[in-house]
């Protein structure tokens, strides 16, 4: 299905394995899937090689003269650097327990989107220019070089992956197939082959601090706007500070929560819990994004996007910092900001000056989840709810592939949901926790051009959400993502109308109960409260 051709026309999938051995066969950049190329004045701004204006379909990528030499001298350093690539390249046994666990094969049918078949593309070359064997063996020993046509369909796949990692969890020897993504799109960058959903928000990022490309005033003027949406619906005088110096604790977040639907509400979540207990806070106008789509493109481009972070936490004098709901964000942050741009000694180790609660776990980043810091508010009794506020609801929970695979993030979120939903219920176990099924969109894949991949790698989690929502009456897909928050409402149109989308600090907001509010009739999206639905205590359920 391609975007014209449609939105009811069913995805057809063809499991069927193609005649032709995959090595013979070449990628065909069908309209629907593949992204489109980042535009050359978004390459200038971040100063990255070969900017130009070229389009994927055509004959004549316009590489440089010494295209391969660059590529393989790229993956000869990439190989030094860093010893996972290496070991990757080196041991999987082609076992094949991987293959049907990525939700673009799922999703397409297509064998180079399993895991083990999209590694070896990029494998096959490394086995000719830098195996013994492959160098004598040749296409007997899994070797091939590296042509032109071999070069697209990095590009293809390594575009279809959203470095989601679900495969890892199942490969008997551990290997992410999303950091031989990483390389591979880090390959294709020295040569200017990049995408633009990729590196428009990263060049954003540099001009304003975000990734909407959202200047300060404007930043000043949707908090503002925010502060009387709030009053509207809670009667509540919400204080936001920006750039405020000394303040105890930097608060940071995506900025799709500030500019984004549903973000907004979880946005409205945040400013009522933290008007509630008088925490001495502040976003900064120039550390305005938590998320990193640098990451999507290498490793020096998500380290430069990562520094505002630290450097607007020592400009403003805080403790510590407290980070908002996002994906990739939590990623960076936890495996990666501490040796970017790290040590941050100036910072303080995370203590919640509400419970006193040390949040050891974060002494080296120094920046803690919004979802630990809440879910401990909730357990030492800080808050008061009323569930029935989202009696509307029922609600079942979405783990974004980055906070539980990429920081262990699991259970949090769920106690935060048992106590403010009256309803919760799980998806099938296989599809949530550390084996959650990707929204499809991640990593700079969630624009419109690749529309049809985009649905067809989403298919696994929607088929999750179906299945509640035929058992349960589900219809509500929480989440504490921004890019779930933007990519999810139009895969569950698609695959199943009725569900919406929403974030955990949303309900949060709803459900909190703030000193001096007025008698709430709207939730935060200002859709009337059901009156017919007493207030109950929160229902556990499997
Ligand atoms: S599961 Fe691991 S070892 Fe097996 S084919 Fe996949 S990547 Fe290779
Ligand atoms: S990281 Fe995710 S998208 Fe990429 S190959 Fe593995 S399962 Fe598929």
């Amino acid at each position: 299905m391609s975007e014209e051709s449609g939105k009811n026309k069913p995805l057809e999938i063809d499991y069927a394995p193609p005649a032709r051995s995959w090595m013979e066969s070449a990628v065909e950049f069908r309209k629907g899937t593949y992204c489109y190329p980042a535009a050359s004045k978004h390459e200038k701004y971040l100063d990255l090689p070969n900017p130009r204006e070229w389009q994927p379909t055509e004959g004549d990528w316009k590489l440089p003269e010494n295209w391969k030499e660059t590529v393989l001298k790229g993956m000869k350093d990439r190989l030094k650097r860093y010893r996972s690539f290496q070991l990757f390249l080196d041991i999987c046994v082609r076992c094949g327990a991987c293959a049907d666990k990525c939700h673009f094969f799922i999703g397409s049918g297509d064998p180079k989107n399993m895991p083990v078949l999209r590694s070896e593309l990029l494998r096959s070359v490394y086995r000719k220019y830098f195996t013994l064997s492959g160098k004598v063996l040749g296409k007997y020993a899994g070797a091939r070089d590296l042509t032109e046509k071999v070069l697209k369909e990095w590009f293809y796949y390594f575009f279809q992956c959203t470095e989601c990692r679900r495969c890892s969890v199942f490969c008997p020897y551990g290997i992410d197939t999303c950091e031989i993504t990483m390389m591979g799109r880090e390959l294709l960058n020295l040569l200017g082959c990049n995408i633009n959903w990729v590196l428009e928000p990263a060049s954003n990022c540099y001009r304003t601090g975000n990734h909407l490309g959202i200047p300060p005033n404007a930043f000043k003027s949707t908090v503002d706007f925010a502060v009387d949406e709030v009053k509207d619906i809670t009667g509540v005088q919400v204080e936001v500070p920006i750039n405020r110096k000394g303040a105890e604790i930097l608060f940071v977040s995506p900025s799709a929560d500030y500019f984004g639907s549903p973000h907004w509400y979880t946005f409205l979540g945040y400013l009522l819990l933290f008007h509630e207990i008088g925490l001495d806070y502040t976003w900064s106008s120039y550390a305005s994004e938590g998320g990193n789509f640098g990451f999507f493109h290498s490793a020096e481009l998500a380290k430069r996007l990562n520094a505002k972070i630290y450097s607007e936490a020592k400009r403003l004098g805080v403790k510590w910092i407290l980070g908002g709901e996002c994906g990739h964000m939590w990623r960076v942050i936890h495996q990666y900001m501490d040796t970017f741009n790290g040590p941050a000694d100036f910072l303080e180790a995370p203590v919640s000056p509400v419970t006193k609660t040390a949040f050891d776990h974060a002494r080296s980043t120094k920046m803690v989840h919004i979802c630990e810091f809440t879910a401990d508010l909730i357990k030492n009794n800080r808050l008061k709810f009323d569930p029935g506020r989202n009696a509307k609801w029922k609600v079942t929970y979405h783990d974004s592939c980055n906070i539980s695979r990429g920081m262990g993030l699991l259970e949090e979120p769920r106690f935060i949901l048992r106590n403010v939903c009256p309803e919760f219920y799980e998806m099938p176990e296989n599809t949530i926790r550390e084996r959650t099924f990707c929204c499809g969109s991640g990593s700079g894949l969630g624009s419109d051009e690749n529309m049809e991949m985009r649905l067809r790698g989403g298919f696994p989690r929607a088929n999750a959400v179906k299945y509640v929502q035929e058992e349960y009456g589900v219809n509500l897909l929480a989440c504490i993502c921004a890019i779930d928050k933007a990519t999810l409402p139009p895969l569950l149109e698609y695959w199943v109308p009725g569900v919406e989308v929403g974030g955990v600090h949303e309900l949060v907001g709803n459900a909190l109960v703030v000193k001096g509010e007025k008698e709430r009739t709207t939730n935060l999206r200002g859709e009337p409260l059901d009156s017919s639905v007493s207030p109950s205590a929160p229902e556990t359920v499997p």
